[in-house]
């Protein structure tokens, strides 16, 4: 292998050249991105990083990507919280994802998304979404001139911020968030298109762990005590870790890793289920009514469970009513209307710390993970269809 980065089976490890592939050719095992360490550490250093440009291609030695796309995602600020810190004597920062062009950290997955879809020569990038992910995927792939096309259920509130522009197709699917999946997964054997979920996931999901480098980098190279964040999917709240770990490896931060937190949703928590069992994931039907916390299979389950497990953090679940008063709380003391994923994590922390498992004078970073997703999909610029391939070859005038 001569290249700065390959993939790598997490299952039966074996190692080939960056593609677009959903999974293992040996043994269907999923793949993640792996570097070569030799090579990295030579430039990799706190002295080169001084003089990069602000963006997450800073950080390029750990990212899978030549095409540098650059849409402003990252760079968001790590601001302390003076409120919230002295209610819960901590010290308390919180990472304004926010701030990001679509106003959530998927803006960093969307970045190297695009930028491996231009690598790999993929014209066509989709995505399923019940939140903010459309919209990210939308906006980085109009500005690379790349056709997107964007599946949401019928009726969720997201994606429509960039429905209009030149070559984004949302549509809206008649069904559930599973739904728009099960269609995605049936595009993928039909098309050569590049997949955020699927066959770029590998490279897509490296995107999220640049909020570790950053908070590191924003903390003068030092790592904080614990790091609190919501998990779906699992995948950033692994990401999350697994950056963490990579600056250790580097040499750019000191050990320990942080205590690694993270909050679920009541009905919808696979891996809180798990953790609090101590046994392997089982999926669950999702029953909850926060979107954004809303998956029952989750991709990184079982990479979120070694980390919290790892790190003597915890995953929680929390009931709906808390994470609503909780989400309340974070948007009066930042100002932003955060999406309850992000008062899903601040209600981890505060049991956290009522039950005894973070000790006072901590200190504590709070992913704010994004606003709430601003508009319902709807309009003329959104076709809605029922979850068929054919149907979406008829929206995108493809069809016979
Ligand atoms: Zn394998």
């Amino acid at each position: 292998m001569n290249g700065a980065y390959h993939l790598r089976c997490r299952v039966c490890e074996e190692v080939t050249e960056p593609a677009p592939a959903v999974a293992c050719h040996r043994c269907d095992g999923p793949t993640d991105v792996a570097y070569d360490w030799d090579r990295l550490t030579r430039t990799f250093t706190r002295e080169a990083m001084a003089g990069r440009p602000e963006t997450l291609w800073r950080y390029a030695e750990l990212l899978p990507a030549g095409a540098r796309v650059d849409v402003g995602a990252g760079r968001t600020r790590l601001v302390p919280c003076e409120p919230l810190s002295d209610l819960l004597e901590l010290d308390l920062y919180l990472k304004l994802e926010s701030e990001n062009p679509t106003r959530s950290y998927k803006d960093r997955i969307a970045t190297v998304a695009v930028s491996a879809a231009l690598d790999h020569g993929v014209t066509t990038v989709c995505c399923s979404s019940t939140g903010n992910l459309g919209d990210a995927v939308a906006a980085g792939a109009a500005a690379m001139g790349l056709e997107a096309i964007v599946l949401v259920p019928e009726g969720s509130a997201s994606a429509a911020v960039e429905a209009g522009r030149p070559g984004v197709h949302v549509l809206a699917v008649r069904g559930t968030y599973d739904d728009c999946r099960r269609l995605e997964l049936e595009l993928g054997s039909l098309f050569p298109w590049g997949f955020v979920s699927g066959n770029l996931h590998p490279y897509a999901s490296e995107g999220a762990k640049t909020i570790s480098f950053e908070v590191a980098e924003q903390l003068g190279w030092r790592l904080p005590d614990a790091v609190f964040c919501p998990a779906a999917s699992g995948t950033l709240f692994a990401k999350l870790t697994q950056g963490f770990a990579e600056l250790v490896r580097a040499g750019l931060a000191p050990d320990p890793l942080p205590r690694m937190f993270a909050a679920q949703a009541l009905g919808s928590s696979p891996i809180a289920d798990a953790f609090a069992d101590d046994r392997s994931i089982s999926r669950v039907r999702s029953s909850t009514g926060i979107a954004s916390l809303a998956v029952g299979n989750p991709s990184h389950g079982d990479l979120a469970l070694g980390a919290a497990r790892a790190t003597n953090g915890a995953i929680v679940a929390l009931p709906e009513d808390e994470i609503a008063a909780y989400t309340e709380l974070l948007s009066e003391t930042t100002g932003v209307s955060p999406d309850p994923s992000g008062g899903a994590a601040l209600g981890a922390l505060v049991t956290a710390r009522r039950s005894g498992l973070l000790e006072a004078g901590a200190e504590v970073v709070l992913v704010v993970t994004g606003r709430r997703p601003r508009s319902r999909v709807d309009g003329p610029h959104v076709t809605t269809i029922d979850p068929d391939a054919g149907d979406v070859l008829s929206a995108l005038g493809l069809g016979s």
